[in-house]
């Protein structure tokens, strides 16, 4: 509320600018909620921070909201945003099923709604941003299967309440298919790790292990978050290194893992490049202009439009690509 009374200060001014056939006060300066389900993992900072920046550059300002991964307390937060009055709200929500009244709501409002990085399903969200998920599965399986052709393989998936994981899973399994039909790889088994906890991933693992007398070879693992909990599993094994693994969203313990060897590889997904293009187009969204999809996918409810980014696998061999890209520094990837 506060943030709305200084921002409806400043607009009064900036309005009196304008020239009469100029876009109304939400247009110059769009209010944007950004409602993230848990700002307490490492990526999702750098998202925040991404966009607002962004944000910023055009004008608009942005409310956040961290639901600590607890759905209730988003659509609280999300039904506070309505109150407030923003002009549009952007998602990442915990569980992608939960929210198709509270964006009927919020279009009674009259205020947009993007699904960010995760697709909110059976809701008529207006638009969607994220990585090609079921490539990043794919890269990930790929990966896996160049470091480890053969031997007998564990599936170990993301949350059960994110669509992502889903998607992720669809690319892994089209990946694997041939050498599973060839009988070159056998799929022993298979989890989904609650809200991507890594200490549930760890004890995912360590059952794993027990019940296959440790003869497990490669783990697709569907993030960095629960790849490091699985590692650790392994390493208590002694099988650190040993066994092929992957993971996603370049975290900088993932990529010193893949540095050392013990992690084979990471997804990088440029999160300023998601974030960026995530603020142009919702202030595209508010000031009524055309944004630039280059997908649709089906939510249950409807074609979403969509605006899908292309991932990049990372190796011990092109690894260091994050700090050409400026996504660490060289200081981060090689200290201790
Ligand atoms: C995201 C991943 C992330 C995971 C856990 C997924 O929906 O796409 O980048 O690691 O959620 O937060």
């Amino acid at each position: 509320m506060k943030l709305l009374h200084v921002l409806a200060g400043s607009l009064t001014a900036l309005t009196v600018c304008l020239p009469l056939s100029m876009a109304s006060a939400s247009e110059a300066a769009p209010v944007i909620g950004f409602s993230i389900d848990d700002l307490r993992v490492e990526r999702w900072a750098r998202d925040r921070d991404y966009f607002m920046a962004a944000a910023k550059e055009l004008g608009a300002t942005v409310s956040v909201q961290s639901a600590d991964g607890n759905e209730e307390k988003q659509v609280r937060q999300i039904e506070n945003l309505i109150a407030q009055k923003v002009d549009a709200i952007v998602i990442v929500p915990m569980n992608s099923k939960v929210f198709s009244a509270v964006v009927e709501e919020a279009h009674k409002a009259g205020i947009k709604v993007l699904s960010y990085d995760r697709l909110i399903l059976n809701a008529d969200v207006d638009a969607y941003i994220s990585f090609d998920n079921e490539r990043v599965g794919y890269l990930q399986a790929e990966a896996v299967l160049k470091a480890q052709p053969t031997g007998r393989y564990y599936m170990l998936g993301g949350s059960p309440t994110d669509n992502n994981a889903k998607l992720l899973r669809a690319g892994q399994e089209k990946a694997l298919k041939p050498a599973v039909d060839a009988g070159k790889i056998k799929i022993i088994g298979s989890q989904w790790v609650k809200e991507w906890s890594p200490t549930e991933a760890l004890s995912i693992m360590e059952n794993a292990l027990t019940a296959n007398q440790n003869k497990i070879d490669a783990v697709v693992a569907s993030n960095d978050g629960t790849a490091g909990g699985a590692i650790q599993a392994l390493a208590a094994q002694g099988l650190a290194g040993k066994v092929a693994i992957s993971g996603q969203d370049a975290d900088l313990a993932a990529i010193k893992r893949v540095k050392a060897g013990t992690q084979t590889v990471t997804v990088y997904k440029p999160l300023k490049l998601i974030a960026t293009e995530a603020a142009k187009l919702t202030v595209q969204m508010v000031r009524k202009e055309k944004p630039a999809f280059n997908a649709k996918l089906d939510n249950g409810k409807k074609q979403v439009e969509s605006l899908l980014l292309t991932p990049v696998a990372l190796t011990k061999d092109n690894v260091d690509l994050v700090v050409t890209d400026g996504f660490y520094t060289k200081e981060q990837v090689d200290g201790k």
